[in-house]
């Protein structure tokens, strides 16, 4: 092959690929590479398809000019974008077209999916984090070759915005939370960590495979402890997210993730969006019916907030309560069925205010 030129085949597919600093040398080195493979392929009587031959030219600049192929006597004119064994590659080079066709498949896959489960009631949240592998395994297809376009926040937020959209529907919780928050509450690791993650694996052994999971969660947990005021709530909570990630039990639902988001049931975040006119707690007067004041303060809740305490034997505080909910399956109940019993009470007096 003249140099410059690299061929990249799979089954009877194959791809040229020819780099060069002007249009019209790439178009010669790729006219010279094709000469050669027809002539390779009619020595064994084989031919090339040219009607189903397709060409791109990755620039890395705005605009493009469109070139014309000799593929044998078929002239084929360059296109904004091609797909290559599932990977979409476009003109500019920063694999949009890719990206974007991807988030579309992954969001209409789980779209299609989720339609077949009920919001609230209905599947559990490890049930509902089916979605999730399969958005992963759409997402992830090919990582190591557009990994690098995810620098871009844009094409960052295109997938983000589908794990915030999945997270949200596995916790049952209120839109309104911290896309932060809410991928650490449903245990879905953030796309440009897992994509670094399959790149560093592709192609490695097992004990690679585990190290970078491990590396993963620790890159994770330093993002985890980067983020500002979003989420603060939460991060009290969990400041930890391995043993919450690697726990073995436990289901989130729609009043757990009220309790750990601190998005829901609240005078004082129905006041934030509008939603009331006061932030009064409406059941003792106290001026800031919030997350805290419903689990940890609020005398109209000491009755459930006793009984989750004599079980757990210990005083309940934001900082005691998920490391209390991670010690066993009865622990996580116990805690659960006080957040239900609180948010159930509160929903219905709203409903008849
Ligand atoms: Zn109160």
């Amino acid at each position: 092959m003249p140099p410059g030129v690299l061929l990249i085949r799979f089954a009877d597919d194959l791809a040229v690929e020819a780099s060069g600093k002007t249009e019209n040398e790439i178009v010669a080195v790729t006219n010279l590479a094709v000469q050669r493979v027809v002539e390779w392929m009619k020595s064994r009587g084989l031919e090339l398809a040219s009607e189903k031959t397709e060409a791109t030219l990755l620039v890395d600049r705005k605009i493009v000019k469109q070139v014309t192929i000799d593929i044998i006597d078929t002239p084929v004119f360059t296109q904004p974008q091609t797909k290559y064994l599932g990977v979409f590659f476009d003109q500019g080079a920063k694999m949009k077209a890719h990206i974007v066709n991807t988030s579309r498949k992954a969001e209409a896959t789980i779209m299609a999916l989720s339609r077949l489960m009920p919001k609230r009631e209905g599947p559990s949240s490890s049930k509902r984090k089916l979605l999730s592998a399969a958005a992963d395994s759409i997402m992830l297809y090919a990582a190591p070759v557009w990994q690098e376009s995810l620098k871009h926040l844009k094409y960052r937020s295109m997938f983000l915005k589908i794990q915030r959209k999945l997270a949200i529907r596995i916790c049952s919780a209120f839109r309104t939370v911290s896309t932060d928050a809410i991928l650490v509450l449903a245990g879905i690791i953030p796309i440009d960590l897992l994509v670094n993650e399959r790149t560093a694996t592709h192609g490695k052994e097992q004990a690679v495979k585990t190290t970078e999971k491990e590396n993963t969660l620790t890159k994770w947990q330093r993002k985890w402890e980067a983020t500002h005021h979003l989420g603060a709530w939460t991060k009290r909570l969990i400041p930890e997210l391995k043993p919450w990630h690697k726990r073995g039990h436990g289901e989130i639902t729609y009043a757990l993730s009220q309790l750990l988001c601190g998005h829901g049931c609240f005078a004082v975040y129905f006041c934030r969006f509008k939603m009331k006119d006061s932030p009064l707690c409406q059941y003792c007067g106290n001026e800031q019916d919030d997350v805290y004041h419903t689990f940890f303060a609020c005398p109209r809740w000491q009755n459930e907030r006793r009984r989750a305490e004599t079980e757990a034997n210990t005083i309940i505080t934001p900082e005691n309560i998920v490391q209390t909910m991670l010690q066993s399956p009865t622990m996580w109940n116990v805690i659960s069925t006080m957040a239900s019993n609180i948010i159930t009470q509160k929903r219905r007096k709203n409903k008849s205010n």
